[in-house]
């Protein structure tokens, strides 16, 4: 069902094709003619979900992505409604007290990171197929919440890469590098919790299969990203 080195993994039952199983476990279908659905895609840290999101947004406007508001302080490059809405520990505390969110966590142990819950409904009203791009905590939380959402799990090749991903900037200390690869391990450990595995050898491949799960048909573009080394996604 998928090309070259990125493979597809069902988790379904019946071992038939991805788009076929898609079709019978909910009946609907975004441009397969039905209301659209969502589409969660999470991984390990450093196995490109950044990337690959980012990929969607350039090759596939179509595609709606959402926006999370963060406490995280922007970094140089990011734009405030286009990567996040960068909001206080007070505004996210109001977001979350009035239920403006449809899933929230806190990442790495630092920052808060959540789904504005209005624009994900009014996209699906509207028939556009919509994807987050979130973490492990939160992807369980729209699985509670949402149960017929399709949920995207993005694998690296192998653990080797992953290390060399993870590691490869030579940032962070030993104790560091030990800390995000246990993180690693136990979220790798989740692959079983989603319903179709994407793994991300090349980044533009990783995205039109994804998109192919999403039920659009993957397409040539200009723009092929490269994997930067600093993608922490
Ligand atoms: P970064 O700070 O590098 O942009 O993102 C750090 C992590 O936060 C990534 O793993 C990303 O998937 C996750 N993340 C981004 N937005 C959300 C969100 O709205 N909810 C949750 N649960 N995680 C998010």
């Amino acid at each position: 069902m998928s090309g070259g080195s990125a493979e597809l993994q069902d988790h379904a039952a019946s071992g038939g094709s991805a788009e076929l199983q898609d079709h019978e476990r909910e009946g609907q279908g975004g441009e397969r003619g039905g209301p659209a659905r969502l589409t969660v895609l999470a991984g390990p840290t450093a196995v490109g979900k950044g990337t690959v999101a980012a990929d969607v947004r350039t090759r596939y406007p179509e595609v709606w992505l959402s926006v999370s508001a963060t406490t995280r302080p922007p970094r140089p490059g990011e734009i405030e409604g286009v990567h996040y809405y960068f909001v206080d520990d007070a505004e996210f505390d109001r977001m979350v007290a009035s239920g403006e969110l449809l899933e929230w966590a806190v990442v790495h142990g630092r920052h808060r990171y959540g789904t504005p819950r209005r624009p994900v409904e009014d996209a699906l009203a509207a028939g556009r197929p919509a994807l987050l791009e979130i973490d492990l905590q939160g992807a369980r939380q729209v699985r509670a919440t949402m149960p017929g959402a399709r949920f995207v799990f993005l694998a690296p090749p192998s653990w080797d890469e992953l290390v060399r991903r993870l590691v490869g900037r030579g940032t962070e200390d030993e104790a560091e590098r030990e800390r995000r690869l246990q993180t690693a391990r136990e979220e790798l450990a989740a692959v079983s919790e989603f319903d179709h595995t994407v793994v991300n050898a090349d980044v533009r491949q990783a995205t039109d299969d994804l998109v192919q799960l999403m039920g659009l048909c993957p397409r040539d573009g200009a723009h092929r990203p490269e994997q930067s080394a600093d993608d922490s996604n």
